[in-house]
């Protein structure tokens, strides 16, 4: 069991406490924002809780500090020779001046060839790299809902893509509807596999318990590793700004 999460002020930073069948306390700071997160046994008290916090507060604002300095990173400016990640790899952007809509194409083992028209400024160009994420996730997320529904048997009512500042993805259990990261396209299929296997063993088991733990054991061994990755890593800033 597992009740509603709630908020708790330490040391001026905002703590949200879970209270799960679980044996010790947990603490994590996620990206991209430094939310601070714990996991406390049901029967811990709030002040159990607070006391936990401040003796790890200077550990936590470190955290917070670095989230922040890596969520200053400036906007990319979208011109060959730039970093872009598809699918775990990093790959070298090439920009391309054509006359007709935007078009996306990877070359090759390490480039990612952009043709925009030669107005185009780096908001176009962003958005156009954006809008053929979304369709590349739209075609990578099929096969794999239809897998993990199988091996679950479950039904998922409908399925989206957003982009969400703090989650790789949702799962509104009533509804069966479950949202996806777009940043996801840039992370390896691995980590795409773990969101949407953790995702949809929410309409199993609806919160995070030890028999939520044992379903993902079951399915897909080594999901702790990957769920580590994908939470060491900050989602990306860069396209965030103005949303
Ligand atoms: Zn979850």
């Amino acid at each position: 069991m597992a009740t509603e999460p709630h908020a708790l002020s330490v040391g001026g930073v905002t703590v949200e406490v879970h209270r799960k069948a679980v044996k010790n306390l947990h603490l994590g700071v996620y990206p991209p924002d430094g939310r601070v997160r714990v996991a406390a046994p049901l029967a811990m008290s709030d002040d159990a809780v607070r006391l936990a916090v401040v003796g790890r507060l200077a550990w936590v604002k470190r955290m917070r500090a670095q989230f922040a300095a890596q969520s200053r990173q400036p906007l990319r400016e979208m011109v060959t020779g730039e970093s872009h990640y598809y699918r775990g790899r990093r790959r070298r952007l090439a920009v391309v001046h054509h006359d007709r809509p935007a078009a996306v194409t990877l070359r090759g083992r390490s480039t990612i060839e952009l043709r925009v028209r030669p107005e185009a400024t780096a908001a176009d160009a962003r958005a156009a790299l954006a809008r053929w994420h979304r369709a590349e996730l739209r075609k990578l997320l099929p096969p794999l809902l239809e897998a993990w529904q199988a091996k679950y048997g479950v039904a998922v009512a409908s399925w989206g893509i957003r982009r969400m500042k703090t989650r790789w993805g949702t799962c509104n259990v009533a509804a069966r509807r479950v949202w996806f990261n777009l940043e996801l396209v840039k992370k390896p299929p691995r980590c795409l596999e773990y969101v949407v296997a953790h995702e949809l063993a929410h309409l199993v088991e609806r919160n995070h318990t030890p028999r939520f733990a044992a379903l993902l054991d079951e399915h897909l061994p080594g999901w702790r590793t990957t769920r580590d990755e994908l939470n060491a890593e900050p989602l990306a800033h860069d396209e965030w700004a103005g949303k």
